[in-house]
């Protein structure tokens, strides 16, 4: 069953609806899957199919896999920050996608579908397009006219149709949403099942943790995925009494793109609407993030926050992070940027682990960073 995030109408799960027709999108009810505790784990499963109990699937011996997942956590002392980064980019198509993309596509051949649209800015592209390719599904992908070369010739490989389309991030979505009048539409944004595959980064933190929580989290947010999927993992461990209390949740936007950065220092429930300017952050360069009220409330039921960075401060975190030995996108890198300002005020942490997702490979983008040496963002 699916469910209104708004209204609260109730859709069937095989219906080919994409989002309520009041316009909001849909939840999937996971009434009927327990929470996730140790003794539910799976050692014999791939990656992060350890934690196939709280994936619900018709054929799970079907699943569509690369083994995603089971990163590498690796400890970082960042002035004095006891920090743990995730190494996401090291999933199969370079990006933390990946994880959702594997749970979605599982699903998507559960119902039958031959044929799907996506849009992304590009690493969902790239994800859906070789998960398509690897279930035979037919695919796609809606990117806009800036992505960065790598991720287009990746889709290209993986031998998905790849539709470039001029403007903003939010013109390709429209383009998606028209040729979906006739195919189904896949969109990873909207999808009910996407942040249940993000959820298990969250639930490998807590085991490789020792079977902990960390102090706080710090994810890049653009639609808000790795948000919504760190919540859904911790209230499922605080329901199963595996965890005691919420991690702090700091999602982190680039200050040229922080519709949900506005919306958490006003007190408002949505996001606020932003004059969108250009960023280095193209991965989370969303201003209209369609589950932005879930991601709000979230954050702040966890007592964490919404925090903005300019494009000087996440390229000066792409350069630690780099001369540490991370090759991130930049995207990725404002939680360089993010470790630098909260370890600096000292406000988070203390000596407890935080934890931060290094989503998506610089291999995909090394054009753009070569010429961010030569010129780097003044402000
Ligand atoms: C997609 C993406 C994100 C953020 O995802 P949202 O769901 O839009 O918040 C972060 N980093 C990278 C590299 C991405 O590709
Ligand atoms: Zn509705």
């Amino acid at each position: 069953m699916l469910q209104c995030s708004l209204c609260g109408t109730v859709v069937r799960e095989d219906s080919l609806l994409w989002r309520c027709v009041c316009g909001a999108p849909l939840l999937a009810d996971f009434s009927g899957t327990p929470p996730m505790d140790r003794s539910r784990i799976c050692p014999a499963e791939q990656g992060m199919w350890r934690y196939a109990s709280s994936l619900p699937l018709e054929k799970p011996e079907e699943k569509v896999s690369f083994g995603e997942g089971w990163t590498p956590l690796v400890r970082e002392e960042w002035n004095g920050m006891n920090l743990f980064l995730k190494l996401d980019y090291a999933c199969p198509t370079g990006s933390y996608k990946d994880r959702g993309m594997a749970y979605l596509v599982s699903r998507l051949r559960d119902q039958g579908i031959s044929e799907v649209i996506e849009d992304s800015s590009g690493n969902a592209g790239a994800s859906m397009a070789a998960y398509c390719a690897r279930a035979g599904i037919r695919c796609r992908v809606f990117v806009p006219a800036y992505t960065s070369e790598g991720k287009c010739v990746q889709v290209a490989s993986y031998g998905a149709d790849l539709e470039r389309v001029p403007g903003s991030r939010e013109d390709t979505t429209r383009a998606a949403e028209k040729a979906a009048e006739t195919v189904f539409y896949g969109s990873h944004n909207w999808s009910p099942w996407f942040a249940h595959g993000i959820k298990t980064f969250a639930f490998e933190l807590w085991e490789q943790l020792g079977f902990t929580a960390p102090e706080a989290v710090l994810l890049p947010a653009g639609q808000g995925s790795l948000v919504l999927g760190c919540a859904l993992a911790f209230e499922e461990l605080l329901s199963s009494g595996e965890i005691e209390t919420l991690p702090k949740i700091f999602a982190l936007q680039p200050k040229n793109c922080a519709p949900l950065e506005e919306a958490f220092r006003k007190g408002s429930p949505s996001p606020e609407r932003v004059e969108k300017r250009e960023t280095i952050a193209e991965g989370i360069s969303s201003a209209e993030p369609v589950r932005g009220r879930d991601v709000l409330a979230a954050v702040r039921k966890t007592g964490g926050a919404v925090l903005s960075f300019s494009d000087r401060e996440i390229w000066d975190g792409f350069v630690k992070l780099a001369r540490r030995g991370y090759f991130v996108e930049p995207t990725s890198a404002i939680v360089g940027a993010a470790a630098e300002m909260l370890s600096r005020d000292g406000s988070v942490g203390g000596k407890r682990p935080v934890a931060a997702v290094l989503t998506g490979s610089g291999l995909k983008g090394s054009g753009k960073i070569l010429s961010l040496f030569s010129s780097p963002p003044e402000d």
